[in-house]
């Protein structure tokens, strides 16, 4: 049952229980206190009316032994002998205890039984004595105490016809031992003595008690008693009494009934009953209703459970298979019998059940096929477990794989299941078919016409169906399975197969790729295996990816052994280092020469390795062992300088002679032009040596200063000394962004140089009207010097070896500006020997900046500056 109705309905029932057992117990109470009244009521009643019998008895008998002759005799012993006899006379025994004749003065003159002394009549009895001898009407006394116990004396007189002395004849009766009063009391206690009865007179002093030492206490109803309304009546009864319940004398709660005795006066018979003595009976009713009412509730109860278990037993069936499904536990059948919509739901649940089933041990099935294809890189090992899905998952007699080549044609057959000789013949066709796009199916051979030949088929096959294997658009293959008999394809089953189909082509596909990447890393391996350039790759993260053995011998490193090691642990000289670590501008590769202690020279540079999209995955450097192009540019910059220095003084005599020429003697017009011919020629020659010179010092580093330089200044002075010359070539030299106080550390005489030499390019290779703007700006510990002009631009191409010697630019517009290739190298020396960068930015036909890196000098405390002016 729903535990949260159980939940509810507990305390429920114990409310319903508490509410029937209070209920319970107040009816019990109600009738115990009921019937206890009743009996008492019953008992009072049967003392009222035997109580005036008793006082009747009394009275006539002692008339009757009043009337005895014997009486009257004078013989006291007559008398005597009458009185005896009288004694034993009464219904159940003695009536009377003592009999006693008296005279008219009270005196008692005889009595039985014998006793010591004379008895004598109480003052009640002598008044009593008085009215019977006046009216001579029987009387009787209340009870008066005697020395044999309480008693009640009955009176009449003894007439006498002699007219004697007027005598009367008591009789007392003693309480204690009438057997009438004994019966009346008895009758009025209950059956288990735990009631009490007596009987109290008009005096409402107690008249008759079982106890005697109670007699004569006073006794009334109390009037503060809470009535009992509701007396029961018995059968012809009329209830003149009255009940309360009060208090007893031990101050116990008690039922008390009083009945007045009506032909008594006012005598009442009192009936008490102890309230204890109700509730002890009314446990035993309510007890009995209790059991009663219980075990009618427990039949209600097992009868509502039975019910409702018979009514939701179909419920929880269906409840459990839901749940069961929900959890993917389909091997339970549900089964529910009958015909109403529960057993309906049933069957739908297990419809539902046998789908899912199906479904799941498909998808099962193509998770392990995609398992195993993807698990493996062989291809046939893939498509034999795609075969046996394809089998396990249909009634198919046999599954077969036709791989097309590049023109489309079958070139490989994989199959499984049952072996038929014949089909061979049908995979050509198959692999026709599956060109088509989609599935082919084919459900009964005998009844198609066109697709397939039924005589090609042969009597085993009934049914076809082919799927082609696409991998990216391109048909790698076609599945096909074949049916012994006819056989209708369910979109699920074709649904399975072209995804088992595609499984095949991942697989194929797969292995084609492996073997091409194969192929592509087993060359590249082989190129880095045999290049004598030293290649060494690095992560973003700077870990060392790969080492080539000509790396691996450069660095004294195991090429196994460093994968993942920080560049540090691998590579030592802080060169190749700091290049595998700087910042790469743009993309654009960084390359520095890195000379070994051991006297080696190599070429470093380094780029990044981008991927697809364009992120970084990493860097890769190259060092090329240059040692030998060294030597070879030291070996031709000693002889250009020994050239150049052996050619200076010839050169010197040359010009010498040439000026002296027009002093010794008349040229003419022709002689002139050729001596100025020669003379602009030597200083072609005497500039180029110059240069060269320069070169050669600013390389090996002689009479290199270090020193603070105002740079400011410097450039200053020097676009001011040149602005006539630009002046002179229809152009404007002016300043622009620019800043004071400049310094750098270095040579002045060298840093004007190289300023000088690029506005002098700017000047030579901008044509009339453009302008040349300098400018330098301080960003953090670097001072970037830009020369801009609005020339002819330089070609991207051209730009990669424009700051090597000799290097000019071959173009119309450059062939008659002169110029030995030099100036650019020696801006080069100049900054590397200050430890800048130059570069150029330029626009073919738009113009040039050239720009100079230095890093910036602190003030000296005491300022010696070298500045331009
Ligand atoms: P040159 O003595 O030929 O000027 P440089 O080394 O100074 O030698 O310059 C090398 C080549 O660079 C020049 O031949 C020229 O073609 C090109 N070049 C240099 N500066 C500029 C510039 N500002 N604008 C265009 N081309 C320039």
């Amino acid at each position: 049952m729903n535990r949260r109705l159980l939940a509810a309905l507990i305390p429920l029932t114990l409310l319903m229980l508490l509410a029937v057992f209070a209920a319970v117990t107040t009816a019990a109470i109600n009738e115990a206190t009921t019937q206890a009244v009743g009996e008492m009521v019953e008992r009072a009643e049967n003392a009222s009316e035997v109580t005036p019998l008793f006082f009747h008895t009394g009275q006539q008998l002692l008339q009757r032994f009043a009337a005895a002759e014997e009486l009257r005799s004078p013989d006291p012993q007559v008398r005597l002998q009458e009185l005896e006899a009288d004694l034993k006379i009464g219904t159940f025994g003695p009536f009377f205890s003592q009999l006693l004749l008296v005279d008219g003065d009270g005196k008692v003159f005889d009595y039985y039984p014998e006793q010591d002394s004379v008895p004598e009549l109480s003052p009640e009895e002598s008044t009593l004595l008085e009215r019977t001898l006046k009216f001579g009407s029987p009387e009787r006394s209340h009870v008066f105490p005697t020395e044999n116990g309480h008693t009640i004396s009955f009176i009449v007189s003894v007439e006498d016809e002699a007219d004697q002395a007027p005598r009367a004849l008591v009789g007392r009766s003693q309480i204690g031992i009438n057997r009438t009063v004994g019966s009346i009391l008895a009758s009025l206690q209950g059956p288990e003595g735990a009631d009490s009865g007596y009987i109290i007179d008009d005096r409402d002093l107690v008249a008759f008690h079982p106890n005697q030492s109670l007699l004569l206490q006073p006794e009334s109803i109390d009037p503060e008693c809470s009535e009992i309304s509701k007396i029961p009546v018995g059968d012809g009864v009329s209830v003149q009494g009255k009940a309360c319940k009060d208090l007893a004398p031990d101050g116990t709660q008690q039922l008390s009934y009083y009945l007045p005795i009506a032909a008594l006066g006012n005598w009442t018979i009192v009936v008490t009953h102890p309230y204890q003595a109700v509730l002890e009976r009314a446990t035993r009713i309510s007890g009995q209703l209790l059991l009663i009412l219980l075990t009618v509730m427990g039949l209600v109860a097992v009868t509502v459970i039975l019910i409702t278990q018979h009514l939701t037993r179909p419920l929880q069936m269906l409840a459990t298979a839901a749940r069961n499904i929900a959890a993917g536990e389909l091997d339970d059948q549900v089964t529910l019998t009958g015909e109403d919509e529960v057993a309906q739901l049933g069957g739908a649940f297990e419809q539902m059940r046998l789908s899912l089933k199906d479904r799941l041990d498909d998808l099962a099935l193509l998770l392990h096929v995609s398992r195993t294809v993807s698990g493996s890189l062989d291809m046939t090992q893939g498509i034999q477990t795609i075969l046996a899905g394809a089998l396990q998952a249909t009634d198919a007699r046999f599954a077969r794989i036709i791989l097309l080549d590049e023109r489309g044609d079958p070139h490989v057959v994989v199959s499984d299941g049952e072996e038929i000789g014949y089909v061979t013949a049908l995979d050509r066709a198959m692999a026709r078919l599956g060109r088509g796009g989609g599935a082919v199916k084919i459900e009964n051979i005998a009844e198609t016409r066109g697709l397939i030949d039924p005589k090609l088929a042969g009597p085993d096959i009934q049914a076809i169906i082919a799927v082609p294997m696409r991998s990216t658009d391109r048909l790698v293959g076609v599945m096909w399975l074949g049916y012994e008999q006819a056989h209708q394809f369910r979109d699920t089953e074709v649904d399975f197969l072209s995804t088992l189909a595609s499984q095949a082509a991942v697989a194929v596909e797969s292995a084609r790729l492996y073997q091409a990447a194969e192929g592509g890393r087993r060359s590249l391996a082989a190129i880095l295996e045999s290049t004598s350039d030293s290649v060494i790759v690095t992560d973003p993260a700077d870990r060392v990816l790969l080492l080539n053995p000509a790396a691996a011998e450069l660095f004294g490193a195991d090429s196994k052994l460093v994968t993942g090691e920080p560049i540090p642990e691998v590579v030592k000289e802080k060169d190749v280092i700091d290049l595998l670590k700087a910042p790469l501008n743009d993309g654009v590769p960084l390359s520095k020469e890195v000379p070994l202690p051991d006297g080696r020279t190599f070429y470093a540079s380094a780029s990044a390795i981008v991927s697809g999209d364009g992120r970084s995955i990493g860097r890769v450097a190259v060092l090329r062992d240059i040692t030998y192009l060294k030597e070879l540019d030291e070996v031709k910059s000693e002889f250009v300088a020994t050239v150049s220095h052996d050619l200076r003084a010839p050169l010197t005599f040359m010009r010498g002679y040439a000026t002296m020429i027009p002093m010794v003697g008349e040229v003419s017009p022709k002689q002139k032009r050729y001596v100025e011919k020669i003379m602009v020629g030597i200083e072609q020659m005497t500039e180029l040596i110059d240069d060269l010179l320069d070169l050669g010092r600013i390389e090996a580093g002689l009479d290199l200063l270090r020193e603070p330089c105002r740079l400011d200044d410097i450039i200053t002075a020097q676009v001011d000394a040149m602005r006539p010359q630009a002046t002179t070539h229809g152009l404007t030299l002016s300043l622009g962004r620019i800043e004071d106080l400049t310094l750098v550390i270095g040579d002045a005489g060298l840093l004007r140089r190289a300023i000088t030499n690029l506005i002098d390019n700017a000047i030579k290779y901008t044509p009339p009207g453009g302008s040349i703007t300098v400018s330098w700006e301080t960003r953090g510990t670097k001072v970037l010097v830009s020369v801009a002009d609005t020339g002819i631009g330089i070609a991207k191409a051209d730009q990669v070896h424009l700051f090597e010697k000799f290097s000019r630019i071959k173009r119309r517009e450059t062939i008659d500006i002169k110029g030995s290739g030099l100036g650019l190298a020696i801006v080069k020396s100049i900054v590397d020997r200050h430890n800048g960068r130059v570069w150029v930015e330029s626009e073919l036909g738009k113009g040039s900046v050239f720009f100079v890196e230095l890093p910036t000098g602190e003030l000296p405390e005491a300022p010696e500056m070298v500045g331009g002016r």
